[in-house]
């Protein structure tokens, strides 16, 4: 069957080839997770999402093969259909619309209760990222352990469960932070980065009742800020309107989620950020990039502001599962709101390289690959 994949380490190299069609009870080979006697699952990909990751994995900036590979089956943003299931399976049936988690556990503590999204070891395994094969193909299996089921009343917003996940995360891990204080009635939050990771956020910040500004480069109008604005935000320009600025007129945000790409806006944030109030940085900024900041003010801020940093990567089914739900209740409150997001659809595996160069296109809010119906 079908695979787009790459070599990593060779910049460019992103290919169509032929791989072995995965079966029930195969183990994936080569493996760094073994699927349990009776626990597979086997699902025909009907779409497949792409975003920077992919972009980086295929500059050879970041991804490793599978042990003892080459190449490296790229796709972490998966929607698909369950066509059969081990005897130990009762989570899923057949015919069941699904999504899957990216991260597979290695050996420590938090890897082995489940969350691997927090794992303490340097190795991380990623299907489609690192190390493990991704879900650009046409059909993979995987232990029912890590596969999610997507109501099929969401199934057009099916290809946003991974995002959607990793922002579910990234907002609980705050708010989980943030019982250090006993009391956390945030008002206010500035969401960094109008991408589909700003864009998920903001619907999530909105639905927990916050008053959301959303920031990124370019002057309105544009879809990303009509986006932000049908679901009850404001956007706004940095080009017009600074940070610093923002903050003086609406008040200190207290929670930023910062999903810019951009180490700048990483560190800038952290000179408006109000008493009390809770950073959470999601960008993972590749290359090296100096940055100026006035530290003493920062340090002093911070301190005496009682202020909080927090990094958050990927997710486990648990927020999945919450991004899922998300999804659902933004669909009920801001209805047909979110599928705007999804506005580069290429048709078929073999298009693979209009894919990357949509990739490339700043106009490009979400490209996905349409794989089978
Ligand atoms: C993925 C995450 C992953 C991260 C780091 C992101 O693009 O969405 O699931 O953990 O890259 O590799
Ligand atoms: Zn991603």
């Amino acid at each position: 069957m079908k695979a787009v994949a790459v070599l990593p380490g060779k910049p460019g190299s992103v290919h169509l080839r032929d791989i072995p069609a995965p079966t029930l009870d195969a183990q994936p080979h080569p493996h760094v997770a073994r699927v349990p006697e009776g626990r597979g699952v086997l699902v025909q990909c009907l779409q497949v999402g792409v975003d920077a990751t992919d972009r980086e994995i295929n500059e050879a900036l970041y991804g490793n093969a599978p042990p003892g590979g080459d190449y490296l089956v790229i796709g972490h943003e998966c929607f698909g259909r369950v066509l059969a299931v081990g005897t130990k399976v009762t989570e899923v049936k057949p015919g069941d619309t699904v999504s899957c988690t990216v991260r597979r556990p290695g050996k420590s503590i938090q890897d082995l209760i489940g969350r691997n999204d927090v794992t303490s070891e340097e190795t991380y395994y990623e299907r489609g990222i690192n190390l493990c094969h991704g879900y650009m193909t046409e059909q993979f299996v995987d232990d029912a352990e890590y596969v999610v089921k997507v109501p099929k009343g969401l199934r057009h917003l099916g290809v946003l469960a991974e995002p959607a996940s990793v922002c579910a995360k990234a907002i609980e891990q705050a708010y989980l932070a943030q019982t250090r204080l006993q009391v956390w009635n945030p008002r206010v939050a500035f969401v960094l980065g109008a991408g589909q990771i700003g864009l998920l956020a903001t619907m999530m910040l909105r639905l927990r009742g916050l008053e959301v500004y959303t920031l990124a480069t370019k002057p309105a109008p544009h879809l990303k800020a009509e986006i932000v604005d049908a679901y009850g935000a404001t956007y706004v320009s940095t080009k017009q309107t600074s940070m610093a600025d923002l903050a003086k007129r609406v008040g200190k945000p207290d929670l930023i989620f910062e999903a810019t790409g951009n180490a700048e806006a990483c560190f800038r944030s952290m000179e408006v950020l109000a008493i009390n109030g809770a950073l959470v940085w999601t960008s993972i900024t590749g290359g090296s990039h100096n940055v100026a900041v006035d530290g003493a003010k920062i340090n002093l801020e911070w301190v005496l502001g009682n202020k909080l940093l927090v990094g958050s990567v990927n997710g486990n089914r648990r927020h999945f599962e919450l991004g899922i739900q998300a999804l659902a209740h933004g669909e009920m409150t801001y209805p047909g709101v979110t599928q705007r997001i999804l506005t580069h659809p290429v048709q078929g595996l073999d298009n693979y390289q209009q894919m990357m160069t949509l990739l490339e296109e700043k106009g490009a809010l979400k490209v996905y690959v349409n794989i089978a119906e």
